[in-house]
Formats: C-alpha cells, structure tokens, sequence
C-alpha cells in the first residue's frame, strides 16, 4: 500500500498534509482526527477567541473545503487505537485496519489533570481545546470569582481574558514568579507586575491542596498556608503531557516524547513524529529537545512530510514562542537552559531581554519592540561572543 497516514488532526498534522500535496506526492494520504473539529490553531483559544475579539472562522489552518479539493482523506472524531508495525497497519478505534506506507505520530498533548480532591466538579476547566475555549469564554460571562491555578503562558494569558470580561482574578502558583522554569526569576517579575496593574492578584509560593463544591460545583479552592479562595470557576493550567501512549505501545523509542532524529524519523524508520509529541535531535543545540510551541508544530510538520517523502532534511530553527497580554506583546527565541546572565536592552515594557552562557547569547525575548527575532535568531546561532555592555545599550547594533 502507498498511502502516508497521519495520526493527528493538529497544526503539525494538517501541514504535513498541505506540504505532502505540495511537495508533489500524488499517493493517498488519510489523516486521522479524535476531534470533531477538522485542524485549528490553538493559540487564539487563550488570546483573541477566549476574549471574543477573534472569529471561529480565523481559527482553522484550512478551509473547509480544503481536504476534499486537495484529495485528503480527513477522518473527523476518529482516533488511532494502535499501530501494528509488523504489518504496517494503523488500527483505529473503531476496529477498521489501515494500512500504511509511511507514518506520521502527530498526537500533541493533553493537559496534566490536577491530582487534589475536588478536581471533578462542575466549573473545573482545562483549556486545550475549542470546546475548552468555549466553555470558558461563557463562564467567564459571568464576571464571577476565577481561580487560575498555575502561572505559566495558559494561566497568565487566561486571568488576561478573565479580567477583560470583568472576572476578579487570583492566580495560584508554587514558584515564586510567574514563569519561573522558562523566564527566570527577573523576567518573571516583569510578567506579575503587568499582571498585577491590571487588577490580578497573586498567590506565590502556595500550592492547592484540594477543592470544596456545593452541589457539584465548585466553590472554593484551599491552600496549602490555610487560606480558602472562593471560587466561581477554576482554570487549571499546571501543564501537558505528550500524548506518546501509540508509539510506546508500538515499541518505539520514547523518552519525554517520542525520540527522533532531525528529520523527524523515530526508531522505525517507517514512522515519523512532529510537534508537541517529538524529541527531536537539534542540530544546533547538539540535544534532543521537546518543543510546545506553534512555531514548532507549523515548521517541524512540513520538515517530517519532506522527510517521508524521502528528501534529505535537518530540522534546525530556533525555539520560537510569542504572547500577547494587555499591552504587553512579546516573542521569544532559543532556550534559557544554562544560561548564568540576563542582560536587558531597554527599559519597562519596551525592551529585549538576552540569557547568555559563558559570554554567548543563548536566547532572547523582545518585549514591545518589532522586527528584531531575525536578529536575535542569527545572534544565537552565531555563536559569537558578546560585550554585555554593548548588547544592554539601544544605540550600538548586536
Ligand atoms: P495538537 O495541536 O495538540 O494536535 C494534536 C491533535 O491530535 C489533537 O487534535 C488530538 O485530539 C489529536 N489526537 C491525539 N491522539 C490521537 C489519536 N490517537 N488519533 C487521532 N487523533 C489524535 N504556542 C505558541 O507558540 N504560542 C502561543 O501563544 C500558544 N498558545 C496556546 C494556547 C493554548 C490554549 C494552547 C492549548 C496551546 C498554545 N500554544 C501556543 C501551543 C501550541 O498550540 C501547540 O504547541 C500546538 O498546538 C502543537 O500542535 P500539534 O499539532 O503538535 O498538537
């Protein structure tokens, strides 16, 4: 059999599909979907969609008639149940066999639940999904008590919208900044004053050690100092996790993600993996690493399709990120880990940041100021050294 099948009906699934198509590939494609939704752009869910500024239609990576007119066989709320490599079949839920040439895993994640007790109630949310950006949106129509537990790019982003809609807000949140783990402490702070201006309160350092409710719905939520916050609507925003359970059944090689190599091959030569799901080998960074980010999910399905095609391909961008919160919009390049110096380039709400390693621009994060990632990306990827001072001055180019 010819046919390329992707499990996943994400960004990076959906545009591994257009680039197959575009590419020249003229075998079937089947893309499988566990969502009802034909392949949607997550970040508006928690920006312009939550706060109702967006439209559903802006939302979509195709049109509606896309699949059909591109010959993609779009199989809308059927998921993958296994994959049989020995006989190169994927077998779906519903008991059906397709086989397969070549394979793509592009299942993303699922937000991590929250282990206390309460967490089943009625007004818990998550939000990864349309119908998750739904049912906020409308809860938070009610301009009662939100409690957002976890202040990492989903919590802030979320309390942003919730305050919009005239919701008083408390975010929970163990470390003691928001962003600890990605930002760092300095940069952190930045995110909780603007946070804090625009009516957000803070709970740093506490955990949530369970949730009351009457009558099946939440009330309260209770921390670990004693306090008990009240609680119209909870969001809980602690993380997710990859949806890697296919492949390790299957016996492939997996690690956080699904382990693969710059192009986007697994242990099995057959099967490929993208997006929030793969550890992909970075040639620049010299490691494997995981990637939750859009950026990651547009540019690595393309790369996976390339490769199953079979052309030569090493998938070497940058880690790329962006948010926008109140009047405060930034991105983000490279990655922070082992950096032992932030130098900040301007001032306020209009400044880059950089994380330097031994004299060496790791990453950077441009906050209010335009048109500058190209040159934060060529800076990281040079490698070169830089003079602190000179970087931290507006006036001498990097
Ligand atoms: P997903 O988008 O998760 O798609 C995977 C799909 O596969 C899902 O629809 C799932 O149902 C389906 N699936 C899973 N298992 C199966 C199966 N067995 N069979 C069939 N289908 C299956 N990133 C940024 O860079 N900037 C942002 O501002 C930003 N905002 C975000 C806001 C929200 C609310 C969320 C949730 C994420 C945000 N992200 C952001 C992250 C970004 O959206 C993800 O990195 C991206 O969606 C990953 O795409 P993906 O295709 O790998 O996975």
């Amino acid at each position: 059999d010819s046919r390329f099948v992707i499990i996943g009906g994400g960004l990076a699934g959906a545009k591994a599909a257009e680039t197959l198509r575009a590419e020249g590939f003229d075998g079937p494609i089947t893309l499988l979907a566990a969502e009802q939704e034909r392949p949607y752009e997550r970040p508006p869910l928690s920006k312009g969609y939550l706060q109702g500024s967006a439209e559903l239609a802006e939302v979509y990576v195709h049109e509606d008639g896309w699949y059909r007119a591109h010959d993609v066989d779009l199989r809308l709320g059927v998921a993958a149940g296994r994959i049989v490599r020995g006989e190169r079949v994927v077998e779906l839920a519903t008991g059906e066999r397709l086989p397969y040439r070549r394979l793509l895993i592009a299942t993303g994640s699922t937000p991590r639940p929250l282990p206390v007790d309460g967490a089943d109630l009625d007004g818990v949310h998550y939000l990864r999904t349309l119908a998750d950006s739904q049912a906020l949106r409308a809860a938070f129509g009610h301009g009662g008590d939100v409690v957002i537990i976890g202040a990492g790019w989903i919590g802030l982003e979320t309390a942003a919208a919730a305050r919009k809609a005239g919701c008083r807000v408390v975010v929970v949140e163990p470390e003691p900044t928001p962003l600890h783990r990605t930002l760092g402490r300095q940069i952190g702070e930045v995110f909780a004053d603007l946070h804090r201006r625009n009516g957000v309160e803070f709970r740093f350092g506490a955990s949530v050690t369970r949730l009351t409710g009457a009558g099946g719905h939440v009330r309260a939520v209770e921390l670990s100092g004693g306090e008990s916050l009240p609680a119209d609507d909870v969001l809980a925003g602690i993380g997710a996790a990859p949806n890697v359970e296919l492949a390790r059944d299957a016996g492939l090689e997996v690690n956080s993600g699904i382990l693969v190599d710059e192009a986007m091959r697994s242990s099995d030569p057959d099967i490929f993996a993208a997006g929030d799901v793969a550890e992909a080998m970075h040639p620049l960074l010299g490691r494997r690493i995981r990637v939750e980010h859009w950026a990651n999910a547009l540019n690595q399905g393309p790369a996976a399709a390339r490769a199953m095609m079979g052309e030569q391909v090493s998938y070497d961008l940058v880690p790329y990120f962006y948010t926008d919160q109140y009047e405060l919009g930034m991105e983000f390049s490279g990655d922070i880990e082992g950096h032992d110096q932030v130098v900040i380039r301007g001032a306020d709400l209009e400044f880059i940041a950089f994380w330097l390693r031994e004299g060496r621009a790791i990453a950077g994060m441009n906050v209010n100021v335009w048109d500058v990632v190209d040159d934060i990306q060529a800076l990281i990827r040079s490698g070169r050294r830089v003079d602190p001072a000179e970087l931290a001055d507006p006036d001498t180019p990097f």
